[in-house]
């Protein structure tokens, strides 16, 4: 019964940033749940490396699609691409993103478009291009991974902030259009984990400032598996509408 819920053999997830950091982590959980797995990145090699440590030992199918998710047509490609190749997505996770950094006074142009472009619209498109498909079989998984600066922020953050935080306002709106046909939406909000993303971005007083992790760590990929598979499967059925922190407590302060 247990297993029967987080069970995702037949199904297909769609997880966007599949490459690195959280979304290889959470593909691979998926993979070894059952599902058959799409990733998307800007980079063919890497994404290659990814998909072996995916699948390693799953027995499943894996798809990769280079798509740079800065550009609109991009990703409505990806979610053609992704149907046509697995006949199928059951699960959308929302994985990829970035961050710009720069005080609101001097936000350029051209920064701000390309964070909302993939921050926010990306998640938007492809649930708009898979949802159809998930509507006839009367079950699908949207999930989409915003953060604690969803819900609080930092000095020059105001790009991501906006876009984290759009994110968990469409997770709402899409959990309230689409539960008449089974399908639920959620959003994750995770706290400071260690990936090539924060290795880059996080250093110096701002390492400081999230040293305070309730239970004394940094989160690590892994982390992120649980709250996933909870939200992809039948286990969290009655889950909709939500976001799910996941940062070591560091929001309680
Ligand atoms: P990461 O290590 O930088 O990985 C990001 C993934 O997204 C990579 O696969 C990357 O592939 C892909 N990606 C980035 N820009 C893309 C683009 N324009 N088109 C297509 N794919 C693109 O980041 P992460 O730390 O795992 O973060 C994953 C998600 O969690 C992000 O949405 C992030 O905002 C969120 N998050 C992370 C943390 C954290 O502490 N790490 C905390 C809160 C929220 P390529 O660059 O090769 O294309």
């Amino acid at each position: 019964m247990i297993n029967e819920l987080f069970d995702l053999n037949g199904k297909v997830a769609l997880v966007t940033g599949g490459s690195k950091g959280i979304g290889r982590a959470m593909a691979h959980g998926l993979a070894e749940a059952g599902a058959d797995i799409v990733i998307n990145s800007r980079s063919r090699a890497e994404m290659d490396e990814a998909m072996s440590y995916i699948l390693d030992g799953t027995g499943r199918q894996g798809h990769c699609v280079v798509a740079d998710l800065f550009q609109r047509e991009d990703t409505v490609r990806l979610a053609r691409e992704a149907l046509e190749a697995m006949g199928r997505v059951d699960i959308i996770v929302n994985n990829a993103g970035t961050n710009i950094v720069s005080p609101v006074d001097r936000i350029v142009d051209q920064d701000w478009d390309k964070l909302i472009e993939l921050n926010l619209t990306a998640p938007m498109v492809l649930v708009r291009e898979c949802a159809d498909q998930m509507k006839e079989r009367k079950w699908g998984r949207i999930v989409n991974i915003s953060s604690i600066f969803g819900m609080c922020t930092k000095n020059e953050r105001g790009g991501y902030s906006a876009t984290k935080s759009g994110l968990i306002g469409i997770t709402r709106t899409m959990a309230q259009d689409l539960a008449p046909w089974g399908i639920t939406a959620n959003a994750i909000a995770p706290g400071p984990i260690s990936t090539p993303l924060t290795d880059r971005m996080v250093q110096g007083e701002l390492r400081e400032y999230f040293n305070s992790m309730l239970l004394g760590r940094w989160g690590t990929p892994e982390d992120l598996i649980g709250p996933v598979l909870l939200l992809s499967s039948d286990a969290g059925s009655f889950i909709t509408g939500t976001t799910l922190t996941v940062d070591g407590g560091w929001m309680t302060h």
